[in-house]
């Protein structure tokens, strides 16, 4: 399994680290005098790496060189530490070199690139330098300035023939601090929870042990599976496929990765050089990531719009199981959806999802969106009706409708309604008007919280979350996911989130 170092700045973090890691980075550059003070009685079965990160390397260590050599020599002196982390550019004398390697550790000589991330053969000259510098273990990490960058470090990992470590930090890095020790890094770096990372796009410790778990040493990247959007914290489908991939003990972990629009080519190239098995696209990347496919099923091509992405052979494939969850939710609260008065708020990528999946199912849809180029090209595509947006401001042509969907990002990002004030039902019980909010998360949008005060029956996203994601799941697996368990995770996952 690979292994996982976690670094901590204060002594009191140790016990903790100690039930996460297998390697704790003391980080000598935060701790206190105390801390220092009480290195020599530190006992611990874990493996250790002693640094002490000046400020021009990232660190908090304020003194001169002289003073920052003289200490970690003391400090080294002090304790058995089977790793010692010293700066490739360190100015110190070859006297520490000699003390590290008499005290039994090993030496691991670091370069961080916080931006710029030279090419590979640079790289890989640089590892070499260090190696000839004494260095046990190289550390070169770089930051993800774009996902591309991440190929940098991996690549340099694959053809190290010696104890190397290197990744990507960053926003955009976390992919290759799980898969570096997948292509044979030494070890990753990992943060003690999600408040105390030391460095940015750290992922905790507890999510990288699941992470390496699922992954159960699958030697290539074909394991992992994404979910992609701007934003993409709200997202619940790492939970559910998760869930999913345990129930099954599939070799596979899913993640969520924000991805802005102008990194979706770089992500996509990426991702297919990786190899890895694929990933979801939601908001607002549904239309744009089209472009990028190699192919597009007939579905994806009919809706204009790509949610599931597998690649196969550095090729992307694009996929569109958003329509499906559209009807397939809607059929639990009316199974007959045929010549049903339907209207459908929003022309983005689920908008175009939901009106194939009511177009396949022969309902009366009208379509209304905010821009109202698109919802009258979309209208043209699937020949139904059209609504100016103002309509909605209109209670007497709402309660015209059977069934109102809300397939736009309102809602998710701020807490407001396309629809300000329902028309009262007409109808009580099962035969009561039917609102759809196509948003999971928050749970209790304005838009349900108003039609349900009107009497309408209610219906949100989280339905379509697992039947969009188990069509997805067999498209990336081949294999049928267990749907209880699916809804299930996001039931759980919703209810920790109030
Ligand atoms: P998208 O492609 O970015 O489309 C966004 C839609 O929202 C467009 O119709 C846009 O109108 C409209 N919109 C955005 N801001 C608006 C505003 N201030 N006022 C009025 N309309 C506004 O996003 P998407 O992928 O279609 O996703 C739409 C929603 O569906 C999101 O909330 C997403 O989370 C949800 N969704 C849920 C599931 C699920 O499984 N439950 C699956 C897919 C999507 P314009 O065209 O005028 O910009």
């Amino acid at each position: 399994m690979a292994k996982i170092a976690v670094p901590i700045t204060s002594l009191k973090q140790l016990k903790k680290a100690e039930a996460l890691a297998d390697i704790i980075e003391l980080r000598l550059d935060f701790f206190t005098k105390r801390d220092l003070a009480q290195l020599k009685k530190l006992k611990t079965s874990k493996q250790l790496i002693a640094t002490l990160r000046p400020k021009w390397e990232l660190g908090n260590f304020k003194g001169t060189e002289i003073q920052r050599e003289k200490l970690f020599s003391q400090l080294v002196a002090s304790h058995n530490f089977t790793y010692v982390d010293l700066e490739f550019d360190a100015k110190f004398s070859k006297d520490f070199t000699k003390q590290v390697k008499a005290s039994g550790a090993k030496l691991i000589l670091s370069k961080h690139f916080p931006k710029n991330i030279p090419s590979v053969p640079e790289l890989q000259k640089l590892q070499k330098q260090m190696a000839a510098k004494g260095a046990d273990v190289c550390k070169i990490i770089g930051t993800a300035e774009r996902f591309f960058d991440n190929l940098s470090t991996l690549n340099l990992v694959k053809l190290s023939t010696s104890p190397i470590v290197s990744f990507c930090m960053g926003e955009f890095g976390p992919i290759s601090r799980i898969l570096s020790c997948t292509f044979g890094a030494e070890f990753t770096f990992a943060s003690l929870d999600k408040a105390s990372g030391t460095a940015p796009g750290q992922i905790p410790a507890v999510e990288l042990r699941q992470a390496f778990t699922q992954l159960a040493n699958r030697p290539d990247a074909s394991g992992i599976l994404m979910v992609i959007g701007d934003p993409i914290d709200h997202s619940l489908s790492p939970q559910m496929q998760n869930a999913a991939i345990n129930h099954l003990g599939l070799k596979s972990f899913y993640m969520k990765q924000r991805v802005p629009p102008e990194l979706l080519k770089d992500f996509t190239f990426m991702c297919k050089s990786l190899g890895i098995n694929g990933f979801n696209v939601t908001i607002p990347h549904k239309v744009s990531v089209m472009q990028f496919m190699d192919f597009t099923d007939k579905h994806a091509s009919r809706i204009g719009a790509v949610n599931t992405v597998t690649i196969q052979n550095t090729r992307a494939f694009g996929h569109n199981t958003d329509s499906l969850g559209v009807s397939f939710s809607l059929k639990q609260l009316d199974p007959i959806l045929k010549a049903k008065k339907v209207l459908l708020i929003g022309a983005g990528g689920a908008g175009r999802a939901a009106v194939y999946g009511l177009w396949k199912q022969e309902a009366d849809i009208t379509l209304t969106n905010r821009t109202e180029s698109k919802s009258l090209a979309l209208a043209r595509d699937f020949n139904c009706k059209t609504l100016p947006f103002s309509s909605l401001r209109n209670p007497k042509i709402l309660s015209d409708f059977k069934i109102i969907i809300n397939a736009t990002s309102l809602g998710l990002k701020s807490d407001v309604s396309p629809i300000s004030k329902f028309p009262k039902a007409k109808a009580k019980g099962n035969g009561a008007p039917i609102a759809f909010d196509l948003v999971y998360s928050p749970k209790g949008t304005q838009f349900l919280k108003k039609a349900k005060s009107a009497g309408w029956k209610t219906l949100d996203g989280s339905e379509m979350l697992v039947q969009q994601g188990a069509e997805a799941f067999k498209l990336f697996t081949g294999e049928t996911p267990n749907i209880n368990i699916m809804r299930d995770a996001v039931k759980k996952s919703l209810s920790a989130k109030k």
